[in-house]
């Protein structure tokens, strides 16, 4: 968790009270107050649009500005540069509950000495909805939660998981919201649970078709949650989008390492003729990839192959056709459903996916890269 945030006061305009287009124009952030390097912002300049309804992940390594960017949509936050806007109203300068935004924290945010019932009805009280609709729509999130014959204890008397899950109550509670925000909500819950209330999130999602933006390091999370998943790493968000693009077209080398298990293979090599050199092992490359690598390479570029275990090739059988390269293979494990085999190309590791009745010992090997899974990346960005 990062990002205090700051105080701030409430101006117009006003968001329209059902907006979910959330639009953010070259926003950045900084908590030191100049910048002097890139590496001074804790979100680099960003331009990015949250469609209306969607359900997104917003995924990265911890310190990579998730909580900062989650702060700055609700309000808590000020961005030093940009501007947020919902529905095309400028909303930089608003209050946070003046947004239309619920967020629900990693630890849970509710008052120990009010009954769940009181805690769940906050929100509504604070808005002013009349009692009868709080009741109802307290008794719809308990009996969602199965909070519902929690209702009438105090939360001081609640398990860490029960608690968490008013905390989320609180969250979804109001029905004029435009966005939830989720800052990493499970991580207290134990794992069947967790698994449990991910689902009621997707199911929440599909009835109310609200906009939920839901932040984790965890990609099976991610993936599992999300119909677009938006990848950050060190203040920038590298890659948006289905879990599917994810993985078949990395457009970073850090998607490809972080989504997928093992994630993808990563080669240092250098072009010449048609092909891509790892070490002394020339790959042949796909026609359009080859075109525009060699566009965009110049001698201090890096350029590194990247291809998924579970599209490269590999067997004990020689392999001569195009992509087939001869390799030692250091291992091979048997994983039950599957196996992976290791192997050394170039004096880099790699990893093939293999199937479970793949017939393969360690030893001398063929890897296939099939071209039109084979990717290439110059200084991190797919060619
Ligand atoms: P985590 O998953 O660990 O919560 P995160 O991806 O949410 O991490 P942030 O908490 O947004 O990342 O932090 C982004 C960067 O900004 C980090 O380098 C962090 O140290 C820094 N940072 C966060 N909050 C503050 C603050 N209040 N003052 C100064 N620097 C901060």
């Amino acid at each position: 968790m990062g990002g205090s945030g700051q105080p701030r006061s409430a101006a117009s305009p006003r968001p329209p009270s059902d907006v979910a287009r959330i639009e953010l124009n070259s926003l950045a952030h900084s908590y030191a107050p100049k910048v002097q390097r890139p590496g001074d912002y804790a979100l680099r300049p960003m331009n990015l649009t949250w469609q209306d309804g969607g359900a997104y992940a917003l995924l990265g390594p911890s310190g990579c500005g998730k909580t900062t960017l989650l702060n700055i949509i609700s309000g808590l936050i000020k961005p030093s540069e940009g501007q947020v806007l919902f529905d095309g109203a400028d909303v930089t300068a608003l209050a946070p509950e003046a947004r239309n935004i619920a967020q629900v924290f990693q630890f849970p945010v509710i008052y120990d000495t009010m009954s769940v019932f009181d805690n769940l009805a906050f929100p509504l009280r604070n808005r002013g909805v009349r009692g009868s609709e709080i009741k109802k729509r307290v008794q719809q999130v308990a009996e969602l939660l199965d909070l519902t014959p929690d209702l009438k204890y105090r939360a001081s008397g609640l398990s860490a998981d029960a608690k968490q899950k008013v905390s989320l109550g609180r969250g979804l509670v109001r029905s004029d919201v435009a966005a939830i925000l989720f800052d990493e909500p499970l991580t207290v819950i134990d794992p069947h649970l967790k698994w449990i209330l991910r689902s009621k999130l997707k199911q929440i999602h599909q009835e109310f078709k609200l906009t939920l933006i839901y932040v984790t390091h965890d990609q099976v999370e991610a993936l599992t949650f999300a119909d677009q998943v938006v990848v950050m790493v060190d203040g920038s968000v590298v890659q948006m989008g289905t879990p599917q693009a994810l993985f078949e077209d990395p457009a970073h080398t850090f998607v490809g390492y972080f989504i997928g298990s093992p994630g993808m293979n990563l080669l240092p090599c250098r072009l010449a003729g048609s092909a891509a050199y790892v070490g002394d092992h020339p790959v042949p490359l796909g026609a359009e990839t080859l075109a525009r690598a060699q566009q965009a390479v110049t001698p201090e570029s890096r350029v590194v192959l990247g291809i998924r275990p579970e599209f490269l090739g590999c067997s004990a059988e020689e392999n001569t056709q195009s992509g087939g390269v001869a390799a030692d293979i250091t291992a091979v494990e048997d994983l039950g459903n599957f196996k992976i085999a290791t192997a050394t190309l170039g004096g880099t590791s790699v990893k093939a996916k293999l199937s479970e009745d793949a017939l393969l010992t360690p030893g001398r090997g063929w890897l296939r890269f099939p071209p039109e899974r084979t990717k290439l990346y110059i200084d991190d960005r797919a060619v």
